[in-house]
């Protein structure tokens, strides 16, 4: 059964070569000209099934997206759910996105998503954390000048740290959410780990910040 459908994600991205993106490095500095059209490019980090991004792809069709994705038999999933939908604003990278100044060039991208990434609650993986200062370096150089990131998770533990690492690295805090489904804000594209977390009445945390 896992054969299979190991078999299945490895054809999938045999033949999807113009959505799920090979050997991404080699498309450094270059992002914008695999898009239909020439657009802000937004990143998000750990895609997971693609909800979040085939969504925001829908509602924003006036910006370019990608999802980086670790794990083959869910990047795959992403893949099909943009497929499916015909979208052509939205592509995918299946890499680790622990070196993202390998993948894209200075300046390259618009905004940056991190969605219920894994916090690492272990003091000792903190730099494993993808609000670490290491990766906010790396998000700084890819980023646009006054470029923005969002963050979005259910655990306490890790928002209470990345508001301090935003801070400290002197991002300037343009929204917290404590409640962000008390708040109602019609903006707001779900993930599938918000939706499971938001159905047991577990208050999701958000963060708007910029580079300044
Ligand atoms: N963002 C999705 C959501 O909110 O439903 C998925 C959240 S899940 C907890 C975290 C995802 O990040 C997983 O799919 C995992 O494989 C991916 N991930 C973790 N570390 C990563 C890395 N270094 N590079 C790319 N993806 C990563």
């Amino acid at each position: 059964m896992r054969q299979r459908h190991r078999a299945w994600a490895d054809d999938f991205l045999r033949n999807n070569t113009n959505l799920v993106i090979p050997e991404p490095e080699k498309q450094k500095g270059h992002w914008r000209e695999l898009f239909a059209r020439d657009l802000p490019i937004h990143l998000e980090i750990g895609t997971g099934k693609g909800q979040f991004i085939n969504g925001m792809a829908e509602r924003h069709p006036d910006v370019n997206f990608i999802g980086i994705e670790l794990a083959k038999s869910i990047i795959v999933m992403a893949g099909s759910k943009i497929k499916n939908s015909g979208r052509t604003n939205a592509l995918l990278i299946h890499a680790d996105a622990s070196d993202l100044t390998e993948l894209f060039a200075e300046n390259e991208i618009a905004s940056i998503y991190l969605n219920f990434s894994d916090p690492w609650p272990k003091k000792r993986h903190a730099k494993r954390r993808l609000t670490f200062h290491t990766f906010l370096q790396q998000y700084q150089h890819i980023l646009q000048p006054g470029g923005e990131m969002t963050l979005k998770t259910d655990n306490q533990g890790l928002f209470e740290y990345s508001l301090v690492s935003f801070s400290s690295f002197g991002l300037e805090l343009k929204d917290v959410f404590l409640d962000l489904h008390d708040a109602n804000d019609p903006e707001n594209v779900m993930t599938e780990y918000e939706e499971k977390f938001a159905a047991q009445g577990q208050p999701i945390y958000c963060c708007r910040a910029q580079f300044t």
